[in-house]
């Protein structure tokens, strides 16, 4: 399985972007804060110079008053004994009253401040004191007056600092939320809407669907991609996602919008009178052409779709219902587009009762192994049997391998099946000590160095000769690293062990690991026999492959010979040895013993079979 390639943050993981929100944030509480302080302080200030002034202001008015009272007072009490005009009258006046700049005005309507008549002995008016109220509190006060205007100042410099740095705080929040909410929308390797956006939107879509219309969501996967980053690094995977991405959003027609489903899968929503299956099928060709890195570089592109309201009534539903699809592409050949059936939920719930039964079928030996003879195809007899794996449940009855060996490996369990059926196999094969046995190994079990001393040890500990065993692969294992291959077939070949090339022509047919590859044997697939009868250019395809396997010194085997007239025509292409349910279908170990006791008896297997 391909692994992720995005670098966006996994959930609870804090992105450099959360990060910085988170710093902003506090910077901006901080010149919240100080705002606020210098805003108040500014404020107490402000208000403490006017109590303060206020005070002064009424302290000094007191004082006058008083000084005013003690004037009145003096006056009357000095004018019946002295003479009004004179100094003397002056200076005890202002010695009674306090008031230190008392002058006499015998012109009543001049001088200025407070003014105080004096009336005579006589009774009539002679003048009046005049003089200037002292306010050493007002004044104090005045005197104070600039050092508070400095610090009111430099408080509001300071608080419009402040207030400058909230904004711009503010500002750069607003810009990291907008930023985050586009991450948290987007995909940031490829800049289309994520998963939980094309959901979003499949459930807006769903909700506004209307009368016939449908509400297609079509998803595209990429296999092959961890092979691209190991061999050319992951910048190269990335390159591929993107330049994927801009070739979707390119060609999609109106209508349909495109976003990032997965590491390597994309979703394609359709709505309206869009042809759903015709713009899957162009969307795989585009996402299917070559990529150019360092050399060309091949991705496998497989679809699934589904639609609602005929697959499912909700979004969710209809995005589970589009990957069931899509896993069922995925086991076919690359360029499959698969549409959603119901047959693929039952799939699904197969795959899941494997899952909860297999480890307790492996633990219990509900687990068997069959073998099926393989027959020259000269006629002369057996020449080998390959091993199949068993597994008949109490309930439920045989499951074919097909269906329990892919979740074996998901489920890391192939390590152990592979060597409890390689282990019975050789066990087995002592009975029949003319033929070789034909094992299957998994993609895994190849993949895994290890498996090369599984092998050496089991010969050894059953003692079968190395060359009695052959070892079975597929083609899907050697496209991802073929390197590795080359060297782990090297390996196998060191330890004497024979290798096939099984299924080929069932998937990539690619004639080139041929002789890349260091076969033994080449299996043909039976769909090529399969067709033999329907279309003339099986015949001339199957006479094409024989020739070339000969030509490099592969024996050819042809699987899946049910007919007469197959063997017939198989056997005039040259071939060198078939397998089939004409001859035998797979059985244990017991009918093997019959079969061939039968064939010593001189019996031919074609006809035992028919
Ligand atoms: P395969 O290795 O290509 O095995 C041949 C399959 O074709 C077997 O299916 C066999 O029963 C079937 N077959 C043989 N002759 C005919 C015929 O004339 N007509 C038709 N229609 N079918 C025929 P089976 O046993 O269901 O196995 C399916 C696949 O499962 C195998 O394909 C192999 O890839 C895998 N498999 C089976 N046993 C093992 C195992 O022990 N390990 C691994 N890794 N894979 C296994
Ligand atoms: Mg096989
Ligand atoms: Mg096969």
């Amino acid at each position: 399985m391909d692994g992720p390639v995005d670098t966006a943050p996994r959930a609870g993981e804090a992105g450099p972007l959360e990060k910085r929100r988170a710093a902003v944030r506090v910077r901006v509480s901080a010149v919240r804060l100080i705002v606020g302080s210098v805003i108040f302080a500014a404020i107490a200030a402000a208000a403490c110079g006017f109590v303060a002034f206020a005070v002064a202001k009424a302290s000094d008015a007191r004082d006058a008053e008083i000084h005013r009272s003690a004037l009145r007072e003096a006056v009357a009490d000095y004018r019946g004994l002295l003479d009004v005009h004179s100094e003397r009258f002056l200076r005890l006046v202002e010695r009674s009253s306090g008031i230190k700049t008392l002058r006499f005005e015998t012109d009543i309507g001049g001088g200025a401040g407070e003014t105080q008549p004096v009336i005579d002995r006589d009774g009539r008016i002679a003048g009046v004191l005049t003089w200037q109220p002292a306010t050493p509190m007002t004044d104090l006060v005045w005197r104070g007056m600039p050092l508070v205007i400095a610090i009111a100042l430099a408080l509001s410099g300071l608080a419009g600092f402040a207030l400058y740095q909230l904004r711009r705080s503010r500002r750069e929040l607003a810009l990291s939320e907008e930023r985050a909410r586009v991450a948290a929308e987007q995909d940031p390797l490829t800049g289309l809407p994520n998963r939980a956006t094309m959901i979003a939107l499949a459930e807006r879509a769903v909700e506004a669907r209307r009368g016939d219309d449908a509400v297609v969501c079509g998803l595209l996967g990429l296999s092959r991609l961890d092979a691209v980053a190991s061999a050319y690094g992951q910048g190269s995977a990335d390159e591929i996602l993107q330049v994927t991405a801009r070739r979707l959003r390119d060609f999609l027609p109106e209508g349909a919008r495109c976003g990032r489903a997965g590491p390597h899968e994309f979703a394609v929503l359709m709505t309206g009178e869009i042809d759903a299956a015709m713009t899957m099928r162009a969307a795989v060709a585009a996402a299917s052409q070559p990529h150019w890195l360092d050399t060309v570089v091949h991705v496998d592109v497989h679809a699934g779709m589904a639609a609602s309201p005929s697959d499912a009534a909700t979004a969710e539903e209809l995005m589970r219902r589009a990957e069931l699809a899509l896993r069922d592409a995925q086991a076919k050949a690359p360029g499959t587009l698969i549409a959603f059936a119901p047959a693929l939920d039952a799939q699904a719930s197969t795959a899941q009762f494997i899952r909860r039964e297999l480890p307790r079928a492996l633990g219990a030996g509900a687990l068997d192994v069959h073998y099926q003879p393989i027959v020259a195809a000269d006629g002369s007899g057996v020449t080998g049997i390959e091993a199949l794996l068993r597994w008949t449940h109490r309930e439920r009855g045989a499951i074919p391998p097909a269906d329990f060996i892919p979740v074996a490996e998901q489920m890391g369990l192939m390590d152990a099946l592979g060597a409890f059926v390689l282990r019975r196999a050789l066990d087995d094969t002592r009975r029949w000590p003319d033929l070789y046995v034909s094992v299957n190994l998994s993609p895994l079990q190849v993949r895994d160095r290890r498996f090369v001393d599984v092998a050496r040890e089991a010969l050894a500990q059953t003692g079968v000769a190395p060359s009695r065993l052959m070892l079975e692969i597929t083609e899907g294992v050697l496209i991802d690293n073929p390197e590795q291959m080359i060297e782990r077939i090297a390996e196998l070949h060191a330890i004497g062990v024979g290798i096939a090339l099984d299924d080929f022509g069932a998937g990539y047919s690619n004639l080139g690991y041929l002789q890349r590859f260091n076969f033994d044997k080449l299996k043909v697939d039976r769909s090529f026999v399969s067709a033999l009868g329907e279309s003339p250019n099986a015949g001339v395809i199957l006479q094409a492959i024989v020739t070339l396997g000969r030509a490099l010194g592969v024996t050819v085997l042809v699987e899946g010979v049910e007919t007469e007239e197959q063997r017939v025509l198989l056997r005039l292409a040259g071939c060198d040895e078939m397998q089939g349910f004409l001859f035998a279908r797979p059985a244990p170990a017991e009918a093997i013993d019959r079969l061939i006791e039968r064939r010593r008896a001189g019996r031919s297997l074609t006809r035992s079979a028919a």
